[in-house]
């Protein structure tokens, strides 16, 4: 076998001719050309006239062999494309702009999904930053470009990065688990942007949207999605009341500790735990902290009581029941005498429609919150990606259903 013939075989790329071989240092340079005569415009792939001669060959950095790298030497011709204008002609190991081969790419991206930057670079011999730029260039021409069609539920939710500086808006489709949409903002004109790439006819289709209570959102979902369900996601409503409770213990601390009683206020502020917790994850001792603090606390008891009978209205599966039972709960922490959950009464109150919304639909952005866990691991460990570009790349190559092809060995192979 001839050795181009070999080293054509080696890359797994049909459609290119290798010409040639040479080391240089821990190099293996390949020269190859494309296997078609004519050229094709890099960006239509439509076979177009030369527009001049090749001038200086390009390198394109390949899968690495027994320790060495091999490296594709190609000079590209220029191509006068009719659609696109001048271009640099199309060659079938690699996408447009890149110098690495796609199945260079194809492994790179591959690893990303599945572990840390430190490794991916290492293995890979490359930046973090151009692991970025490779996943922006696989996830563009590998995501699904149907992904928009047919959303019937959709849950929308913010995601911070950058420490909490800068957001990424992220769309969930509820049907196939899949984030369909991002954009680097969390108003309402960011919003706007995905229901005006959908168009009227797509968001008319759209039946239900879970989001917390960004006033944000609500506003783009009126003005563009007006038929579609707003359902409050049932986490953000619940961390309304725990963040009342805890908002109670603090202030109570705070009483304790200015009347000099510092073993009281040490006490209620260790309490915080056994208020917070569900009542089935308790410890003995943390029903013991309960205990004492209906014994001698009972505003800060009441507020414990208004969380754990907020989060059992919605146990109720009958909507009607699930009404009442909450006209009765805003009624009694009206009355309650504590200000925090006057207020979450109110902020309830204002959204009750949606809020009921769950009982019908029991949709939650749990999905989405999870995403937003998994993409804030993502976030710090992509602290090197300079853009929010590259950052909603890992987002959808993670969390977007894009299914890679790397150049594994083939299973008869292991051993
Ligand atoms: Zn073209």
């Amino acid at each position: 076998m001839r050795v181009t013939k070999l080293a054509r075989i080696l890359i797994g790329i049909s459609s290119l001719f290798v010409t040639g071989v040479y080391l240089e240092e821990v190099c293996v340079v390949l020269p190859v050309k494309p296997s078609w005569r004519l050229p094709r415009c890099s960006e239509c792939t439509r076979i177009c006239p030369g527009y001049d001669h090749a001038h200086k060959p390009v390198r394109w950095v390949h899968l690495g062999i027994g320790g060495l790298r091999l490296i594709l030497e190609y000079a590209p011709r220029r191509v006068e494309c009719p659609d696109c204008g001048v271009r640099v002609e199309m060659v079938p190991w690699a996408r447009p702009g890149s110098r690495f081969t796609k199945p260079f790419e194809e492994m790179t991206a591959y690893l990303a999904q599945i572990t840390n930057k430190t490794e991916v670079a290492r293995i890979m011999g490359i930046s973090w930053r151009t692991v970025g730029n490779i996943v922006e260039r696989v996830v563009a021409e590998k995501l699904d470009p149907n992904r928009l069609n047919g959303l019937r539920r959709i849950g929308v939710d913010e995601f911070s990065y950058r420490k909490r500086h800068r957001y990424i808006t992220t769309v969930v489709d509820h049907e196939t688990c899949r984030i369909v949409w991002a954009k680097e903002g969390k108003s309402s004109e960011t919003l706007d942007a995905f229901f005006d790439q959908l168009g009227d006819e797509r968001a008319k289709q759209i039946e239900i949207v879970t989001i917390d209570m960004s006033a944000a959102f609500i506003k783009s979902i009126q003005a563009k999605a007006a038929g579609a369900t707003i359902v409050y996601d049932l986490f953000h409503v619940l961390k309304l009341a725990s963040e009342a409770v805890d908002e109670v213990r603090r202030e109570k601390v705070r009483k304790l500790r200015d009347l000099d009683d510092t073993e009281k206020a040490a006490a209620v502020k260790k309490s915080r735990y056994a208020l917070l917790k569900n009542p089935w994850d308790l410890s003995a001792k943390e029903w013991d902290k309960l205990a004492a603090i209906q014994k001698h606390n009972a505003p800060l008891y009441r507020a414990y009581l208004l969380k754990e009978s907020l989060a059992a209205v919605f146990q109720e599966t009958s909507f009607d029941d699930a009404k009442h039972e909450l006209e009765r709960w805003l009624s009694w922490a009206s009355r309650s005498k504590l200000k925090q959950f006057v207020k979450v009464a109110r902020t309830i109150r204002e959204h009750k429609d949606g809020v009921l919304a769950y009982v019908t639909t029991k949709l939650t952005n749990g999905l989405v919150e999870g995403f937003n866990n998994k993409l804030r691991m993502i976030a710090r460990r992509a602290f090197g990606f300079h853009s929010s570009a590259a950052l909603i790349g890992m987002l959808f190559l993670c969390c977007g259903g894009v299914a890679l092809n790397p150049p594994l060995p083939a299973s008869w192979c292991t051993w």
